[in-house]
């Protein structure tokens, strides 16, 4: 058993100095050197019963025997490892919330979780640079073809197990290209949008194709993909963003999460220079306090915002891991976020009653405090208006609530598909929304029953 982690002090942050990075579109987090991230490494307890592994990740990964090997500088066997069972590695990397650091041994010791998500980053960085990965081109074709609809994590995954097993695979994406929301909603400073053009060149370079800018069910009908393929997987994602309908939503400048976050990707990898939604001297309140929120305020605050809120109806979190999530489950708790430390103002337990407007234009959102009442489970079950209603002034409203989940039977009319065997569903659109590791262990389980 190591000892190391008693020395090591588990790494916290490895942002760029905030002054620096708010005046770029580059990614946050900054490199960690080779001996240090061993030094990492070496923190690993290698447990008998790895929780990082069996219960944490997704995908399964073996975390303890990476971290072994990167520990010993073997990095060549740590990648071999990582691959096994993590198709985009350079993509989980940089946005997973690392499941299994919250699951790690060492997780409420006082030392601190073993920084998986930072070796994984070394071992596949390291990786690229020496060129050992390569194109997975199958040894042969099983005369079968597959359509995957839509092309994100999810759809991704899905090709690459395919189109190993020996199918023929066509991706279908509404987009110009491939990625979903690793490429059109994550910003470009979370994930830089050239490892999905790295990745998707090796893909194609193994045989799966792609077909942008075909929306299934508008441009190519369900049944067409029916008569020409053996079987279609629907990674469609959860197209459908909850909307706050109250009075006001039809004045201008209330917008989308990803109208703002879509638009700002494609202009900073030159996808399109058209101008769309931006905070640019503008006051932006964001409703919605997750992830989406998050990034939503780092946006507008490179874009030059005035002054960035965001408020959600959800109680705070507290700031320990609830009692009801112990270890080694996810914990509900209240998370830092980048974007707050760039300047992101967030707020908890407001209700939105109605925006106000001048002209046509938004001016500010009415909101009223709430108190909520939690379930046995320690999750919040039924509020009630607590306090006097206030007026939060703004130029720029941008909804970022999430996304509807669809059943199956709504996602396959959408599509025009028939509910048989052949037609699968994976990612958000099987599961609704969720994570980037999730999507791709789903699209990977969902070609396994496939294969
Ligand atoms: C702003 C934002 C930030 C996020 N940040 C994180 C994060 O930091 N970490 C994390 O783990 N998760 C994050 N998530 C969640 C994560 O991005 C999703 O869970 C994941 O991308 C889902 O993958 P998917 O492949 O199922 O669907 P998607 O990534 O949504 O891909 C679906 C694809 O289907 C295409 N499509 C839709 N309809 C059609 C159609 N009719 N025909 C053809 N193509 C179609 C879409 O264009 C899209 O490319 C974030 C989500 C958002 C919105």
């Amino acid at each position: 058993m190591s000892r190391t982690f008693f020395e090591i002090p588990r790494l916290e942050h490895v942002y760029r100095p905030v002054s620096e990075r708010v005046q770029d579109y580059r990614e946050v987090e900054g490199a960690v050197l080779p001996d240090d991230v061993r030094q990492l490494a070496s923190r690993c307890q290698n447990c008998g019963l790895p929780f990082c592994h069996a219960m944490g990740c997704p995908l399964k990964n073996a975390v303890p025997d990476f971290n072994r090997a990167v520990t010993q500088g073997r990095w060549r066997d740590a990648w071999e490892r990582l691959s096994e069972t993590s198709p985009f590695p350079e993509f989980t990397s940089r946005v997973c919330p690392a499941l299994c650091e919250s699951a790690c041994c060492l997780e409420g010791t006082g030392f601190g979780a073993t920084n998986v998500r930072q070796i994984e980053k070394k071992i596949v960085d390291t990786a690229f640079d020496n060129g050992w990965v390569k194109p997975r081109t199958p040894k042969c074709r099983n005369g079968k073809s597959v359509a995957v609809i839509g092309a994100g994590p999810a759809g991704l995954a899905a090709a690459v197990k395919l189109n190993e097993a020996g199918w023929q695979v066509t991706l279908f994406d509404r987009n110009e290209k491939p990625g979903g929301l690793l490429r059109y909603g994550i910003p470009c400073f979370k994930l830089d949008k050239a490892l999905i053009d790295r990745r998707w060149h090796l893909l194609e370079e193994a045989g799966i194709q792609f077909q942008g800018k075909t929306e299934i069910g508008k441009d190519v009908a369900g049944s067409y993909l029916m008569k020409h393929f053996d079987a279609v997987v629907v990674a469609y994602g959860t197209p459908v963003p909850r909307d706050l309908k109250v009075p006001g939503r039809d004045l201008r400048g209330i917008v989308q999460a990803l109208d703002l976050l879509g638009t700002m990707n494609r202009q900073h990898t030159s996808e399109s220079t058209a101008c769309g939604v931006s905070g640019k001297g503008k006051k932006v309140l964001v409703i919605g306090g997750g992830d989406t929120g998050n990034d939503c305020g780092g946006t507008v605050l490179r874009q030059g915002a005035v002054s960035v809120m965001s408020i959600d109806l959800m109680p705070k979190p507290p700031t320990e891991r609830s009692e009801h999530t112990p270890w080694p489950l996810w914990p509900y708790k209240l998370r830092g976020s980048y974007a707050v430390d760039e300047g992101l103002e967030r707020f908890w337990g407001l209700n939105t009653l109605r925006f106000l407007g001048e002209n046509g234009q938004v001016t500010g959102a009415e909101v009223v405090p709430v108190k909520w009442d939690f379930d046995v489970n320690g999750k919040p079950a039924k509020f009630a208006l607590a306090g006097p209603a206030r007026v939060i002034s703004c130029d720029l409203v941008v909804l970022a609530m999430g996304f509807l989940r669809q059943k199956r039977e709504d996602v396959l009319a959408n599509l025009g598909l028939p509910d048989q065997k052949n037609v699968l569903l994976a990612g958000d659109a099987a599961n609704g929304p969720s994570l980037v590791v999730r999507a791709i262990a789903d699209g990977l389980k969902c070609a396994e029953t496939l294969c």
